[in-house]
């Protein structure tokens, strides 16, 4: 196995790994360790190529620092990716991926992302104890999935009394795009509340399960966009908030779970000038982080999910502070994160 330090501007640490035995191409990155260990998920998806994934693993372990700063966590920043169809994972490659997080001796917690799960996690913990979101047998808190469906409800509700002066989502329509772990769970929470959902996906079989449960509308993932509603909920990839694709938004807000919305940080002005409110995804999303947070000192789900559950006060927090600091919300969350940064520091 080879490990090769990638030196990047701003970041504590980017190792990439490639191990011929098993063939993983992975890249871990540690932005800040200043709050803590960098807790972040392992992407596995085939990219373009390492270039594509470099990118990718950079962007969303900066994410991670602001997304725990902003939830209150003791934890840092950072991210995996490996280069792979999640279809065609092995435990030989699990195992490679695991002495990659263990060579970075605990300044870097893995957890499960797009391409992973709780038991990929379980297979990664033979080889290394740096690892959150393990099954709650084994002592962990679980795959995290739900509760981070959670808090982008809470976000959601925020944002409506917010935007609407209410928040109720009792007959708001709401647009899904990406019903997997995160988005399921987010639709039978939006179905309790009485909102009005249509969901899109690239996977039919996803779509069909909510259908038969609750009757959902469908619509194709490439217009889902465009649908005219209250909120646009983007939980599959990111980049979906685009130069081309933000003036077609028929939404009056975006919260949703997936990582890196914004193609490009400019974009958030975009949004502004459209007088569309959009919620960070960094803190729409930090449910799941805080639910691993949550595994020290013994977990206990009900505490986790109260502490899932301030993430309502802590959008309204940004929303207020974007008001009365003339920001838009994107760089009203990054000054709130940088002020306990340097608090820290
Ligand atoms: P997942 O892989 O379970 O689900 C993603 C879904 O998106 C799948 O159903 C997939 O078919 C669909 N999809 C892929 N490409 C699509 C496209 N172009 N158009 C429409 N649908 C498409 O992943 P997840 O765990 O539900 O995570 C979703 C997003 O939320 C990701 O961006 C992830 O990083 C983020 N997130 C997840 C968690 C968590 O707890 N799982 C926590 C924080 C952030």
């Amino acid at each position: 196995m080879e490990f090769d330090d990638v030196m990047i501007e701003g970041y504590e640490q980017v190792v990439r790994a490639h191990d011929p035995a098993s063939g993983l191409v992975a890249f871990v990155a540690v932005h800040s360790t200043v709050l803590g260990p960098a807790l972040g998920g392992a992407r596995f998806y085939p990219f373009v190529d390492e270039d594509a994934a470099l990118t990718d693993v950079l962007r969303l372990a900066r994410g991670m620092t602001y997304k725990s700063a902003v939830a209150g966590n003791a934890l840092g920043g950072g991210k995996s990716v490996a280069i792979v169809d999640p279809d065609r994972k092995t435990h030989g490659l699990l195992h490679a991926f695991g002495r990659l997080v263990d060579h970075l001796e605990g300044r870097y917690v893995t957890a499960p992302d797009v391409g992973t799960n709780t038991d990929d996690m379980q297979v990664v913990h033979e080889v290394t104890p740096y690892v959150g979101g393990l099954p709650v047998e084994d002592g962990g808190s679980g795959d995290p999935s739900p509760l981070t469906a959670v808090g982008v409800h809470q976000a959601m509700r925020a944002t409506a009394l917010h935007r609407f002066g209410s928040d109720d989502l009792a007959g708001r329509s709401v647009v899904v795009v990406g019903v997997g772990k995160v988005g399921h769970a987010l639709v039978e929470d939006l179905i309790g509340a009485g909102a009005h959902v249509t969901v899109a996906d690239v996977d039919g079989e996803a779509l069909a399960r909510l259908e038969q449960l609750f009757g959902v509308k469908i619509a194709a993932p490439d217009v889902a966009h465009t649908i005219t509603c209250d909120v646009y909920a983007p939980c599959a990839l990111g980049g979906v908030l685009s130069p081309s694709t933000i003036p077609e938004l028929g939404c009056q807000v975006v919260v949703g779970a997936a990582n890196n919305q914004l193609a490009t940080p400019e974009c958030a002005r975009l949004l502004s000038q459209r007088g569309i409110l959009y919620v960070p995804d960094y803190l729409a999303n930090a449910g799941g982080v805080i639910n691993i947070a949550e595994e020290t000192g013994g977990y206990d789900p009900h505490r986790a999910r109260r502490r899932v559950e301030t993430i309502y006060d802590r959008t309204l927090d940004v929303l207020r502070t974007a008001d009365d600091e003339g920001l838009d919300p994107v760089a009203a969350a990054e000054a709130i994160a940088e002020r306990r940064l340097a608090a820290a520091r």
